[in-house]
């Protein structure tokens, strides 16, 4: 049996942590598109991303991604889609980084792996002409309803009520903390319609935004994620036609089911690639900045500090691509993609917190933007399923 690393015998073998770290689930394919995400967003995104902290960033964002291929990465071409994997997914989520702006990754992520999947997956032929493809140009922006003021981690608790009438449906209830709510073109809807049956009685609807009665009540101020924008959304007697209905009438609860386990990789994937990019820009600024006559890198506490992140962020990130792997191969692994997305996220936030340690004073100060990272990363316990329901489905999933 050979070694993986067979040198000869009298040959000296040295390892090069400078190299590439390829990883088996990705092609040369990949890593062109992921060339291409990263010059994107380095040259078009990022030197507008102060700035969009204050605006939110501009819709242009969407066509021009739309473009260049970006938001229909793994849809079927027929719809403008590339036909990719799921991979390409990830790497979207990993590159798109390179914008510096946390919100602008998170409005994409809505748009690209929360809102649209369901269409692709659930959608008649002509939901997938007249809203997947659209989306996928960036054309139609999309946002996804299932949080309300009185139901988040409870999804079932949600109160949001359709009732038929005739050849229509009407909707009525409200939906909160809605991503894309203030600029989406139209939202995948999770509505109540038989209240007795339990989990069978929930429904997901299309909705155009510019429909009567839907009101963006209100723009919400948050700690990070400063350049998405978040709504109040109001549903006010809201008609929509009886194929407004997406997927089976009555198994939207499962749908929305299914959606999250997606939604929830990719932020997975999203916090260990932003923890990276805020580990490299602390390594960078601890081999630059002198205290007691030497690079603070140069100490051994920062250095185990540095030691420490990049083992947890190494961990997060294979617990993101054994999962996708696992999901791109057609198994359900709600356990796996629970357990990455708790540990992703909260790998995340430590390594942000433990960055600003590191670049002490400065890390405190906005202008080096590593507080930032950690405002916006802080939202990635709580979105999508808090670290206590991540905890809890992973514990279910032994029958306790
Ligand atoms: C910036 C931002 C963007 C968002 N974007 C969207 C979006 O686009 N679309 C959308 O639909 N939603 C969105 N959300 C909502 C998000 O998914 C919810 O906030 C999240 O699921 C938690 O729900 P909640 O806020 O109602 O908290 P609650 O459910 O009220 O939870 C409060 C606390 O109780 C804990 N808790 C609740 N139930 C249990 C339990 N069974 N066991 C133990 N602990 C429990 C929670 O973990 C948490 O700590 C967004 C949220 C934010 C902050």
């Amino acid at each position: 049996m050979t070694s993986p690393v067979s040198p000869a015998a009298d040959a000296v073998v040295k390892p090069d942590h400078a190299s590439r770290r390829s990883h088996f689930i990705f092609t040369d394919e990949h890593d062109q598109l992921r060339e291409s995400i990263r010059s994107f967003a380095e040259r078009e995104l990022a030197p507008h991303a102060e700035e969009w902290e204050e605006t939110t960033f501009p819709d242009w964002v969407f066509e021009r991604m739309g473009e260049l291929g970006f938001l229909g990465l793994s849809y079927p071409e027929e719809y403008g889609g590339q036909g990719g994997d799921y991979y390409a997914n990830l790497v979207l989520a990993e590159e798109i980084v390179h914008a510096n702006s946390g919100g602008l990754a998170m409005g994409i992520a809505v748009h690209t792996d929360m809102a649209t999947p369901p269409i692709n997956l659930f959608g008649t032929e002509e939901q997938k002409q007249g809203y997947l493809a659209p989306a996928i140009r960036g054309e139609k922006i999309a946002c996804l309803g299932i949080t309300e003021p009185n139901a988040g981690s409870d999804v079932s608790g949600i109160k949001t009520r359709a009732v038929r009438d005739g050849d229509e449906w009407v909707i009525n209830g409200s939906k909160t903390y809605i991503t894309n709510g203030h600029r989406a073109d139209f939202i995948v809807l999770v509505a109540k319609t038989d209240p007795d049956a339990g989990y069978d009685g929930f429904t997901l609807f299309l909705v155009d935004m510019d429909s009567p009665g839907v009101v963006r009540e209100k723009r919400l101020e948050k700690l990070g994620m400063h350049a998405s924008d978040t709504a109040l959304l109001a549903f006010d007697d809201v008609r929509v036609p009886y194929d407004a209905v997406l997927g089976e009438e009555g198994k939207g609860f499962y749908h929305i089911m299914w959606e999250l386990q997606g939604e929830r990789l990719i932020g997975a994937a999203g916090c260990v690639a932003g923890a990276q990019r805020a580990f490299d820009r602390t390594l960078e600024y601890a081999q630059e900045r002198t205290a007691f006559g030497r690079p603070i890198g140069k100490f051994q506490v920062i250095r185990h500090k540095f030691a420490e992140m990049a083992t947890k962020i190494e961990s997060a990130r294979q617990m993101v691509y054994t999962t996708a792997w696992r999901f791109q191969n057609g198994e359900y692994p709600v356990r796996e993609i629970s357990m990455a997305k708790l540990h992703a996220s909260r790998v995340a936030v430590e390594v942000a917190d433990e960055c600003i340690q590191i670049h002490g004073g400065a890390g405190y100060m906005k202008e080096y933007g590593i507080e930032r990272v950690w405002r916006d990363m802080r939202l990635n316990r709580i979105g999508a399923g808090t670290d206590e329901i991540m905890l809890d489905v992973i514990g279910r999933s032994f029958g306790v």
